[in-house]
């Protein structure tokens, strides 16, 4: 570990009263060291008034045998500081080494993944030239909590998790980040006509929190078309909030249709943590070679410094960078015979910001901003718990005959409490009673108990029945207790029910 101060220079024009930050660095593999080094060769210039400490992530600590990628030493750096700046790693081939990206995500509670995507037309070609879009992601829940299962010799299942907690401050944070950063509107994006209980409460949960913000336009979007119109006309959105799986991929969209996948940085912010990087890899192509654009990290270590309430310095740098690219200083991967007027390395470009801090863009938007503390702290409103019934059950059993009539034939006989089989279905689609027989069938089969008129039953109801099906060999490959709450039901019908 070691450690630096960047605000030497700055110190004599530091306003009363500001605090040198202890940030954690990391300075990756690939490009990294180099986009790292002009990066921070610019904060410094422009008075960032940072307290550096690096430390050691990625290539180097996996293949010394530690497959988290990260050592005690760096954790106990980042406990400390809070804020990291990291530099893109590259993780080696092959199996047992775990994402360090995912582990920090979850480890350090970063639930907002925050990623600008902009266009500098006519500069950096695009076909866009009006997209200005922020999408904001959920970081942590959804099927990235990683619980598979296979269930039968057929079926396989993946857990989509999916909390009002979670949700509620994504949403939140969303509003509050529109709202700080003078956004008109937020987009919701959800697939809530299929998934009714986890994306629907999603979406209910915009709705609810955005009655709390009526000077933002609101609006909602199946992710499937949102998908598709933000890729064909991205100039229609300003600030989209949404799930985890769904961000992941419209970011990439986002993106990849502005052309300036190079130039993008993005945050992933929590309660008390939060991480800053550039979205391109660590590029070993063209390690080494002075030729990388330190484009993506420079922007991300501006979402930082806004983030940790030295928004005046980030303004100064990103004015000054918008200038340069308009001068048409520009490294190699957007060099162009329209618009560039010099090709530079890594260290020039960086050298380039640094002669124009102090001037603004004339053609490109300006950037506004003040020292004010931009961090986003989300209260979640408190809710009274909800009654909750147990009403029916769930079993899920693997039945290899894939003769239906046969399987409820056996299974009606059995009642527990208030419960009896009332449906069962496959892969979601109801197949009896009154089944449709071109409806194809796998072995696992869901066979639900409940009580036509959701009157309850106790949970020791679910273990005797349970116990009464394995007594003739139907074992549980897994159950799922229906429950209501304030009288809801908590469970969705089978598809055709
Ligand atoms: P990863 O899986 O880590 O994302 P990748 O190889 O898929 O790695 P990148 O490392 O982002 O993706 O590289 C993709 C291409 O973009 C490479 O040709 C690389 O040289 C180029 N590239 C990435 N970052 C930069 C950069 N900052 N400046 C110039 N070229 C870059």
């Amino acid at each position: 570990m070691s450690q630096a101060t960047l605000s030497s220079n700055a110190r004599p024009s530091m306003p009363a009263g500001t605090q040198v930050v202890p940030i954690t660095v990391t300075h990756g593999d690939g490009i990294g060291p180099e986009i790292m080094t002009a990066t921070l060769k610019i904060l410094q210039a422009a008075g960032a008034r940072l307290q550096i400490e690096s430390i050691d992530v990625g290539e180097k600590v996996y293949l010394s045998g530690n497959t988290s990628g990260i050592p005690p030493e760096a954790w106990e750096s980042l406990q400390k500081n809070k804020i990291l700046l990291k530099a893109p790693i590259t993780t080696p081939q092959g199996a047992g080494y775990k994402s360090l990206n995912v582990t920090l995500r979850k480890v350090l509670g970063l639930y907002a993944n925050v990623r600008p995507c902009v266009t500098y037309p006519p500069f950096v070609p695009t076909a866009h030239p009006a997209m200005d879009v922020v999408i904001i992601r959920e970081n942590e829940e959804d099927l990235y909590a990683g619980i598979e299962h296979r269930q039968t010799d057929e079926v396989i299942q993946c857990l989509k998790l999916v909390s009002r907690p979670g949700s509620e401050k994504i949403i939140r944070y969303a509003f509050e980040f529109a709202r700080l950063h003078g956004r008109k509107k937020i987009t919701c994006m959800t697939k809530d006509n299929i998934m009714k209980q986890t994306d629907g409460m999603f979406h209910k949960l915009f709705r609810e929190i955005g009655q709390e913000y009526p000077d933002i336009q609101q609006e909602h979007m199946i992710i499937d078309i949102g998908a598709a119109r933000l890729a064909a006309q991205p100039e229609l959105f300003d600030v989209i909030v949404t799930l985890n799986l769904y961000g992941d991929i419209i970011s990439d969209i986002a993106a990849e249709v502005s052309g300036s996948v190079g130039l993008a940085g993005s945050a992933n912010i929590g309660e008390d943590f939060a991480l800053f990087e550039a979205i391109h890899g660590s590029a070993p192509d063209i390690a080494g070679q002075d030729k990388a654009n330190p484009s993506g990290l420079l922007l991300a270590a501006l979402q930082m410094l806004t983030h940790i309430g030295q928004g005046d310095v980030a303004t100064k740098i990103q004015n000054a960078w918008l200038r340069t690219i308009e001068e048409g200083i520009h490294t190699t991967d957007i060099f162009n015979e329209n618009c560039s007027t010099q090709k530079v390395g890594t260290q020039a470009f960086a050298d380039a910001v640094i002669a124009r801090l102090g001037q603004s863009p004339k053609f490109l938007k300006p950037a506004v901003g003040g020292q004010k503390n931009e961090r986003i702290s989300i209260k979640l409103k408190e809710r009274p718990l909800a009654k909750k019934e147990l009403v029916g059950v769930d079993i899920f059993l693997q039945f290899n005959e894939k003769d239906v009539e046969k399987m409820a034939n056996d299974l009606k006989h059995y009642k527990a409490g208030n419960m009896e089989l009332t449906m069962i279905t496959n892969r979601g689609v109801k197949v009896w009673p009154n089944g449709n027989p071109a409806t194809f069938c796998t072995d696992h089969w869901r066979c639900r108990f409940k009580s036509p008129d959701l009157i309850p039953s106790e949970f020791q109801d679910v273990l005797n029945l349970m116990f009464k099906l394995s007594l003739v060999g139907y074992h549980a490959i897994k159950m799922e207790i229906l429950y209501t709450f304030d009288g809801e039901p908590g469970f969705t019908l089978g598809q055709g029910q």
